[in-house]
Order: structure tokens, then C-alpha cells, then sequence
């Protein structure tokens, strides 16, 4: 573990708030602030980021809405949800229904959901036609943002660029990427970067920023993991979160349990990893945690170790240097 990465902000910095102040009095007022989660590679851990990066940040009592804008409804049966017909954002989308009116409590206290259902499957033809088709998801959302309600919106996206994507990316205040340590992680991110500067130039959305790289699936056992996540360090080492989420049996069995990681093994290394990363999302916001496990700044709770950028750099230069 860095104890670097968890040491209180410095000193001479003003005092910045914790989440718990955040989402709490006078603070309140500062609009919640909504992140898409996406990727247009498949299967690289984007729902499983937002089932997890949502219930790591409800235990630190901050209030989450999930927004399932993926056909497949993976993050909707992953948090125990059932598809059910007319429930999706679909007719906030298109029949400009109240968007807060289609939110469901799920079985995590403190994370809510708009599932979705098939019928998002044909919001893309039916979102192309509208006019300002770029802006739907945008304006569903202005009634959550308007109540206020919640510290993060968290938009589970599909496997593609298509136009749901594009609308999460236009209705986001920022990005965050899962990419899997594997050999073609790089491949694609020139695109989303593309795709970003053609939402600022074009006017879209100005404001969206690449919040984050969250590298996933790290196997400590292969070099090439340990090669993949180098290679992205040195692209874009400012953006890649200090976090890896390594690759953990537990993390692929919850969903089928319709349970969060933190719910189905709380003490193992997948739901450490996801609470630190939840650490690490919030600390990248300028926000220190009050709550959670490990906020002495030293231990962890439950005293599972977390792999962590720099650890892999270590020893990926011991290594070189050792052959
Ligand atoms: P899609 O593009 O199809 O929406 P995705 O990017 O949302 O996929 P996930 O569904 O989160 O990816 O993950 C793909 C598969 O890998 C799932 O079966 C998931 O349970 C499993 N998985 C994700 N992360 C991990 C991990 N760290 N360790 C083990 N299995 C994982
Ligand atoms: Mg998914």
C-alpha cells in the first residue's frame, strides 16, 4: 500500500470539505454532479465500476443515483433489480416523462437506480430523430439535478459510440474509463479523446472532462498486465486513478446475486479495491471522506492489500532491472 495516497490533504491548503460536510447544510446547494462511466470496448469492467464505485461511496453515507442507459441491463440485475416494463429512462427520453418520477430504490441503502428495460434497445433510433438528439439525456436529467437529491449521478453506458454514449457524454460533467489490462487497452482511447474535443468544439458540452482512468481485471501473475499498465501509466499517468482493480472471482460472481461486491464479500480484495477507488475518486474531486474504513489514513479495515499504480511501476522497474 502507498500510505502517500491516503495521507490527509497538505496542511497549508484550505480545509476541504468531506464528503459528509459536502452532503450536508449550507454545502448542499452545490449541484450534484453527474459522471459517465464508459467505454466502447465491451466486457472491460464498466458496470461492474458503477455497481461498486456506487455502493463504496454509499457506505461512506453519500446519496447515488445509477442510471442503466445500457440496453443489457447488466447494472440493473446487479443491483438486484428486475427489468420491468416502462421502467427504463426511455420515457424520459422520448414521451419527456419526469425522470425522477422513474427512480427506484435498489438493495443498497443510499444508491437508487433508473433500470432499464429492452425498450432502451430502440431509444437510439427514436433519440436520433428528435430534435437536439445529442441533448435528451441532458435534459431527462435537469429535473435530478434540479432536486438535488443526490451527491453522484453515475451513467452506466453501452458497449459502443453510439448515441446513447454520446448523450451520457453530453449530459456528464466528466468521464470516467475502465480499460482492462489486456494487450488492445489502448486501442479506443484515442477515439473517446477525439470524441471529447468534438463535444467541446462543437458545443455540446464545453465542460466535459476526462475525470479518470480506472484500470481493471489486473492479473498480478502475468507480465503482461504488469506491461499494459505501465504503457497506459505512460500515456496518460495523470489520469490513470492510483487504484487497480484487480481480477477477483467474487467481483464476477455478485452480479448473479444481484448484489454489489461491498454486500456480497465485503472483506475480499475486489471490495477493498473498489472502496479505495471510491478513496481516490472522491480525493481526485478535491473531497476527503469522513466515513468508511480505513480513514486513519494507514489501515484498512478489513486489512486485504490493494495493488496500486505505483506498487506495479516498482516492480515492473525491479524486474527490469533484475533480467
Ligand atoms: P459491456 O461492455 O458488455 O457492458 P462492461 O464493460 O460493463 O461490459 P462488466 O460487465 O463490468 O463489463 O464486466 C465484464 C465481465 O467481467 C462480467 O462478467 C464481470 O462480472 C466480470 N468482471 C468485471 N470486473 C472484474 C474483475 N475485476 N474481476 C473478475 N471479473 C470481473
Ligand atoms: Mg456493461
Amino acid at each position: 500500500m502507498n500510505e502517500a495516497s491516503i495521507q490527509p490533504e497538505a496542511p497549508e491548503s484550505p480545509p476541504t470539505p468531506t464528503a459528509h460536510e459536502e452532503v450536508s447544510g449550507e454545502s448542499r446547494s452545490s449541484r450534484t454532479k453527474v459522471f459517465a462511466v464508459a467505454n466502447q470496448k465491451g466486457g472491460v469492467g464498466k458496470t461492474t465500476t458503477v455497481i461498486n464505485l456506487a455502493a463504496a461511496l454509499a457506505e461512506r453515507e453519500l446519496k447515488i443515483l445509477v442510471i442503466d442507459l445500457d440496453p443489457q441491463a447488466n447494472a440493473t440485475s446487479g443491483l438486484g433489480f428486475f427489468q420491468q416494463e416502462g421502467g427504463s429512462l426511455y420515457r424520459a427520453l422520448i414521451e419527456k416523462e419526469d425522470a425522477s418520477k422513474l427512480i427506484r430504490s435498489t438493495v443498497v441503502d443510499g444508491v437508487d437506480i433508473i433500470p432499464s428495460e429492452l425498450d432502451l434497445a430502440g431509444a437510439e433510433v427514436d433519440v436520433a430523430r428528435s430534435d437536439n438528439y445529442l441533448h435528451c439525456v441532458s435534459e431527462a436529467l435537469k429535473p435530478v439535478r434540479e432536486q438535488n437529491t443526490y451527491d453522484f449521478v453515475l451513467i452506466d453506458c453501452p458497449p459502443s459510440l453510439g448515441i446513447l454514449t454520446m448523450n451520457a457524454l453530453t449530459a456528464a460533467d466528466a468521464l470516467v474509463v475502465p480499460m482492462q489490462c489486456e494487450y488492445y487497452a489502448l486501442e479506443g482511447l484515442n477515439v473517446i479523446h477525439r470524441l471529447i474535443d468534438q463535444l467541446h468544439e462543437g458545443g455540446a458540452n464545453p465542460q466535459l472532462r476526462l475525470e479518470g482512468i480506472l484500470m481493471t481485471m489486473f492479473d498480478a501473475r502475468t507480465n503482461l498486465a504488469t506491461q499494459v499498465v505501465k504503457e497506459v501509466n505512460r500515456h496518460f499517468g495523470e489520469r490513470i486513478y492510483e487504484t487497480v482493480i484487480p481480477r477477483n472471482v467474487r467481483l464476477g460472481e455478485a452480479p448473479s446475486y444481484g448484489k454489489p461486491i461491498t454486500h456480497y464479500a465485503p472483506h475480499s480484495a475486489g471490495a477493498e479495491a473498489y472502496r479505495r477507488f471510491a478513496e481516490d475518486f472522491l480525493k481526485r474531486q478535491g473531497i476527503v471522506s469522513a466515513t468508511a474504513g480505513n480513514n486513519d489514513g494507514k489501515t484498512s479495515k478489513y486489512r486485504v492489500p490493494v495493488v496500486n499504480i505505483h506498487m506495479i511501476e516498482g516492480e515492473a522497474a525491479a524486474k527490469t532491472g533484475s533480467s
